[in-house]
């Protein structure tokens, strides 16, 4: 491993990256959040980088998740707000509704009716964000542009859920500027729904930006980035 950059030193080179995007697009980097994503990395890896200052870690698995967030603290850690960015199974929401922070992928009703259910039993409200397949293709999850508005209107009537925006992932691309059309399409998309009368706090957190293109993700707009390989290195599967 000689030579390799710790991830300290990796989470750092990220956090100027995302403040250099932030000030060309004249934004302040305090704006943007930036979730680690330690999935397929095990607990130590997730530990190393809370220790160098990592607040937010991000999962796309739920038993992995749990699994993790049980390993950190018996290390001792506490406060780390955890974020589910994968695909949600129904049967797995009750599994992170006690704790989670943040479900970035909503993309159907009857999935947000469990959460606020789950969310109701736990005693709280669950933030969550709609996840959009702006670029339409068949792979993705999330739902087209043109259904996001009904299904925010439906979720904004759960007692469990609190809606607070968009998020998309773009498709892989050899250069970054090609998916910018995607991210500021889904900018707009926020934009357009709050303008026509919804909450403008139900349209406040736009998650978009992973390694391969989060400086143009910030420079879209995002407030939420959710970078791994930048900080881990490669992952061994997925
Ligand atoms: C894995 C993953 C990421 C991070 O991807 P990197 O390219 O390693 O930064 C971001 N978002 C989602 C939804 C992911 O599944």
């Amino acid at each position: 491993m000689g030579g390799r950059m710790s991830i300290a030193d990796n989470l750092q080179r990220v956090r100027e990256r995302i403040a250099e995007a932030a000030g060309r697009a004249g934004r302040r980097p305090e704006e943007v959040t930036l979730v680690a994503v330690t999935k397929t990395h095990p607990p130590e890896v997730a530990l190393e980088a809370v220790r160098a200052g990592a607040l937010d870690l991000g999962e796309n698995y739920a038993q992995e998740l749990v699994a993790k967030k049980e390993a950190l603290e018996a290390a001792g850690v506490q406060g780390v707000r955890w974020h589910f960015i994968g695909h949600l199974q129904r049967n797995k929401v009750k599994y992170i509704a006690p704790f989670i922070h943040l479900i970035h992928s909503v993309d159907s009703l009857r999935l947000g009716q469990e959460i606020s259910k789950r969310a109701q039993q736990a005693g709280r409200r669950i933030p969550v964000l709609i996840e959009v397949n702006v670029s339409g293709e068949e792979t993705k999850f999330g739902v087209p542009p043109e259904q996001v508005r009904e299904l925010a209107e439906g979720l904004l009537e759960l007692e469990g859920v609190e809606l607070q925006g968009l998020m998309t992932m773009a498709p892989i691309a050899e250069d970054p500027e090609q998916v910018r059309p995607i991210y500021r399409r889904l900018r707009e998309l926020a934009e357009e729904l709050a303008a026509s009368g919804l909450p403008e706090q139900s349209m406040r957190h736009l998650s978009m930006g992973m390694t391969q293109d989060f400086e143009v993700a910030v420079e879209e707009g995002a407030t939420i980035v959710r970078v791994g390989t930048a900080i881990f290195g490669p992952r061994r599967q997925g």
